[in-house]
């Protein structure tokens, strides 16, 4: 095979490697934020319990209130029993003051209600927020794990990089630009097989005249249509790996 080819087809390797590995880093930010969503309900739930929290709180210490406004009504009032003069008086006087002790009655036992209420509601809230730290835990644990598989690419990327370079340096650089310009149009796919007189990068049937002359793999050729670069893997070599996997699985076979 033509050199130039070879490297070719070798840089067309790694880069797809390289491809690759830097998409599954790009896709792990949206694989964390999709798995957020329990957290994000837990917390939306604590927020909502708190807020009914909150309103319970201001309503006891409105009923508080009331308890201590009748309370010093109904104090006013007993003192100024002496005052009343006639009977009729007298009568209308402590059906005011059964009135406010029938009123500090209701509000009690409305106090007594949200008391029990609010301790529902404390309940609620601790549970809610023991949800959020158990989804944040896990998040963490996602996050962890994934930080993990982001750092063993980049170290990946590392080692593939400088095995670029050294193909790079022997590539002639117009056919190095030529390269990076298809990968640039093709999605990262700038070198590809011809099997069966087939470009595998575009799938176009390429005619026989030009399939004869990639055969010999010692020119630069493009796809007709695509403009890929193509190349040819002999079928005696097919037959050969072939052979030599039906003999290593004889082999394990055996063994086994
Ligand atoms: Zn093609």
């Amino acid at each position: 095979m033509n050199e130039q080819l070879r490297l070719l087809t070798k840089l067309q390797e790694l880069d797809s490697v390289i491809l690759a590995a830097r998409m599954r880093i790009d896709a792990i930010p949206s694989q964390i934020s999709s798995q957020e969503g329990p957290l994000k309900n837990a917390e939306a739930a604590y927020e909502t319990a708190k807020q009914n929290h909150a309103a319970l709180e201001k309503k006891k210490k409105d009923r508080e209130r009331d308890i201590e406004d009748i309370s010093e009504k109904i104090k006013k009032l007993k003192q100024r029993t002496s005052e009343v003069k006639t009977n009729k008086e007298y009568q209308a006087h402590l059906k005011e003051i059964e009135a406010a002790e029938r009123d500090i009655k209701a509000s009690e036992d409305e106090l007594l209600s949200i008391m029990e209420s609010l301790e529902e509601s404390a309940k609620r809230l601790k549970a809610e927020s023991g949800r959020i730290n158990e989804e944040r835990a896990k998040i963490e644990v996602v996050k962890g794990e994934l930080g993990e598989e982001v750092a063993r690419h980049e170290q990946e990327l590392k080692g593939l990089k400088g095995e670029r370079k050294k193909i790079v340096d022997k590539i002639e650089s117009d056919l190095y630009t030529q390269y990076m310009n298809l990968m640039k149009a093709n999605r990262g796919l700038a070198v590809v097989e011809a099997r069966n007189e087939i470009c595998q990068g575009c799938n176009i049937h390429i005619p026989p005249q030009l399939f004869v002359e990639l055969k010999k793999n010692d020119e630069i050729m493009h796809c007709p249509q695509c403009r890929r670069i193509l190349y040819y893997v002999p079928p005696e070599s097919d037959a050969r790996q072939q052979a030599a996997k039906s003999q290593e699985t004889a082999a394990a076979r055996e063994s086994d």
